[in-house]
């Protein structure tokens, strides 16, 4: 018979629960917020195994949940919390949270995109001498408890030592983490032993560092690791996701493991399963987890059908989603608003266990009964507006070169060496968000938003005046998200009502479908940026968001591929651009924090995609004139992947994160020849910088940089800091300038 089973299911909640359930926790604390926040953990978690049980699941995945982040509860699991916040006096939880979000013990632990995807991890720190103890199993040993006293047949999963270990980094004199490898192995055969005991029958370790280019030293590792953890445990699925580990299948096919579980839906080679090894389960991992389109599942099942004959599978073949389903949102049924032409294609978490379910049945009985057709949505071509199909053959570059762009744009623009600005945005005040829901249901009228959000843009524009600015913002007030403020501003997009899907601890996004041809239908900032320029005689910084982060953090097309998708969108961005610039915005910036995050993860890939993000980047800004100097900000990066192509696009000035990673990126700018505005103070930290440290950093950043492109603002946008902290942060960035000038 073959298996079904999913690898994780949503945990923020369908209406969000987790992220109130936390919010209210920080907001107040106390024993009785406490007791609620575990309530809504063993709701939501039961929940989770309702939904897999009911849709057919052979099993149920238990361990998943996570009350922040699954890497640092797989830290707290294993009794490795970083040494530096060890000393806490406070509860489990309050030093959970501690970890997570900083406070008066101390910084929180970094935070860095969980491989491709738009969801963040907390970086693990390991220190010399460290030890490891699952103790009695903790909240593991609880859920399963949970699970198996609820009637479901469990499968446990955790994130397996080897990528815990790849995923962190060294601190407090420890040279090399894989040091650290057989003690972390012998807490993991304890914790294994203790599923033994309750009668888990498979665990799921999760390796997705399989799917990368796996170094030979970390390879060989995973043969010395799994050796020991083989020995001693029930049945174990080594998982790997987001893409087939093309790289390294033969050395996963070798590992004494009961099964291996692939992606079948990313950089899938049919061919390599001719050797897959006799006595091992193959989960396919055939139900995509990382879009919400409806499966083909007569093409995914002829596919199966073919994998478990040319590795005669039988009987070992499971059938599973190709990841966590925690990139989706969890339900596509409430989504009643969405047109019948796009709504059926849908398929979120609970459909998603469906298709997985439906194509065991096909395995098991053929194609009968089968009726429902899936589709993807289908191409509606719109020619792109305001272009002549000539426009769209040119090469997507400004027409003048950086060196000729520089000079015109010192004469126009006259700005003060060592200028200050913002990356974009400005506090999201809960009476913003208040605004913009009676604006949704329909309590307040369009024109007195309207009025409201220009009233906030004249506040926002007088302050940084005040605050000695050299080029402002007017701070991103009229949107609530970056993506879904565009998504919902130009033709091509799907707008759901509860499509969140977890970033980080609480926060959460609600990715907009690219389902149609992307066009421009109007001007989306202009309004407000021109509103705002007219409120001052300082240069005016115009904010749009970039196309290759656009599609990112979107739930692109299926039938198209990715560079299509994010030519339509620069096309459309390109209207936008010129429109700004023509309107005498002199200053524009085109957002692509998610740069990075894109790239794929084995390394053969990345030149296309990146040449491509560049291509997109130079279309959306060739319509401008040289003189409209612009500006791109990149975050949550290792900027040593992407450097060559910050450089490769047109732009002018690039801000980026530093000042969270201790400034270390300011290494890698030597030789780069723009503009570029390395963070000085990290947004998303609770404590106020000084005034001090960051001359600190300004001084650090020249003996890099020349006097002449260094800018200098935050790491990233403001719009989750309060008034009071802005305030407090900015005066001390300008004192700290004018400090570092006057050394000059
Ligand atoms: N301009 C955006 C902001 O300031 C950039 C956000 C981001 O980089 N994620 O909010
Ligand atoms: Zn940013």
């Amino acid at each position: 018979m073959i298996t079904s089973h999913i690898l994780g299911y949503p945990r923020i909640g369908r209406a969000r629960e987790l992220k109130f359930a936390l919010e209210r926790y920080w907001a107040s604390g106390g024993d009785q917020n406490a007791r609620l926040l575990h309530d809504v953990r063993c709701e939501l978690c039961m929940e989770g195994w309702d939904v897999q049980r009911a849709a057919g699941m052979d099993y149920v995945t238990v361990g998943d949940f996570s009350l922040y982040d699954h890497v640092l509860s797989t830290l707290e699991l294993m009794g490795c919390m970083p040494v530096r916040l060890r000393q806490l006096s406070c509860d489990k939880l309050a030093s959970y949270f501690a970890a997570a979000r900083g406070g008066s013990a101390g910084a929180a632990m970094d935070m860095k995109k969980w491989f491709n995807t738009n969801y963040h991890y907390m970086v693990p720190e390991y220190s010399s001498g460290m030890e490891f103890d699952p103790g009695d199993g903790r909240w593991l040993a609880e859920e399963i408890d949970m699970a198996q006293a609820a009637g479901h047949r469990v499968k446990a999963s955790i994130l397996g030592p080897i990528t815990l270990l790849w995923l962190g980094k060294e601190r407090d004199g420890l040279l090399n983490r894989l040091e650290l490898l057989p003690g972390l192995v012998d807490a993991y055969v304890h914790l294994l032993s203790l599923m033994l005991a309750r009668g888990v029958e498979w665990i799921q370790v999760e390796e997705p560092i399989a799917s990368l280019d796996m170094p030979d030293l970390w390879a060989g590792a995973m043969h010395a690791a799994y050796d020991v953890l083989s020995r001693r445990s029930p049945r174990l699925l080594l998982t790997s996701y987001y893409s087939f580990p093309s790289g390294c299948f033969d050395i996963l096919c070798q590992l004494p493991v009961s099964g291996l579980h692939v992606d079948f839906t990313r950089n899938f080679r049919l061919g390599a399963l001719r050797c897959f090894p006799r006595d091992m389960v193959l989960s396919a991992g055939a139900v995509d987890g990382r879009h919400v389109w409806s499966c083909d599942l007569s093409a995914t099942a002829r596919i199966l059908d073919r994998a478990r004959d040319m590795a005669r599978l039988d009987d070992r073949l499971w059938v599973s989603t190709s990841c966590s389903l925690m990139h989706v949102p969890v339900d596509a049924a409430t989504e009643a608003a969405v047109s019948m032409s796009v709504r059926p294609m849908l398929s979120f978490a609970i459909q998603k266990a469906g298709e997985v379910a439906a194509l065991k049945i096909r395995l098991t009985h053929g194609n009968a009964g089968s009726a429902i057709s899936h589709a993807s949505p289908s191409r509606s071509f719109k020619p792109a507006v305001g272009f002549g199909t000539e426009d769209l053959q040119l090469t997507p570059r400004r027409k003048l070169g950086y060196a000729d762009r520089a000079r015109l744009q010192r004469s126009a623009l006259g700005l003060p060496v060592l200028p200050t600005t913002t990356v974009g945005s400005f506090p999201q005040t809960p009476r913003l968000r208040q605004l913009r829901v009676l604006l949704r249901r329909g309590s307040i009228r369009l024109q007195s938003y309207m009025g409201a959000i220009r009233a906030e843009i004249e506040h926002i524009v007088r302050r940084q005046a005040e605050l000695g600015m050299d080029v402002l913002v007017h701070g991103e007030v009229e949107r609530g998200d970056m993506v879904e403020y565009f998504g919902e501003s130009m033709d091509g997009f799907v707008i759901t009502r509860h499509g969140w899907v977890q970033s980080y601890g609480s926060r959460c996004a609600k990715p907009p479908i690219i389902a149609h041809d992307v066009s421009f239908v109007r001007p989306m900032t202009l309004y407000w940026a021109s509103y705002a320029s007219k409120l001052t005689n300082l240069p005016m910084k115009g904010m749009v968001t970039g196309p290759t982060t656009i599609v990112c953090w979107s739930f692109a097309r299926r039938d198209q591929s990715y560079q299509e998708v994010s030519l339509q969108v620069a096309r459309a961005l390109r209207l936008e651009v010129e429109l700004l610039g023509s309107s005498g915005v002199g200053i524009i910036q085109i957002d692509e924090p998610a740069l990075r995050e894109g790239l794929p993860l084995q390394r053969a890939m990345r030149r296309r995609y990146l040449a491509w993000a560049a291509d997109a980047f130079g279309v959306a800004c060739s319509g401008t004139s040289p003189c409209v100097q612009i500006h791109t900000h990149i975050c949550y990066s290792e900027l040593g992947d992407v450097l060559q192509t910050m450089s490769d696009m047109d732009a002018d000035v690039v801000s980026i994160e530093a000042a969270r990673s201790n400034m270390s990126p300011l290494a890698l700018l030597r030789g780069f020849h723009k503009g570029v505005g390395p963070g000085v103070f990290d947004v998303h930290s609770p404590q106020l910088p000084s005034q001090e440290a960051m001359a600190s950093r300004i001084t650090a950043a020249l003996g890099i940089v020349p006097p002449e492109n260094l800018w200098v603002n935050p790491d990233c946008g403001l719009k989750t800091r309060t008034w009071e902290q802005v305030n407090a942060a900015l005066s001390s960035m300008r004192l700290a300038v004018d400090d570092v000038k006057e050394r000059l």
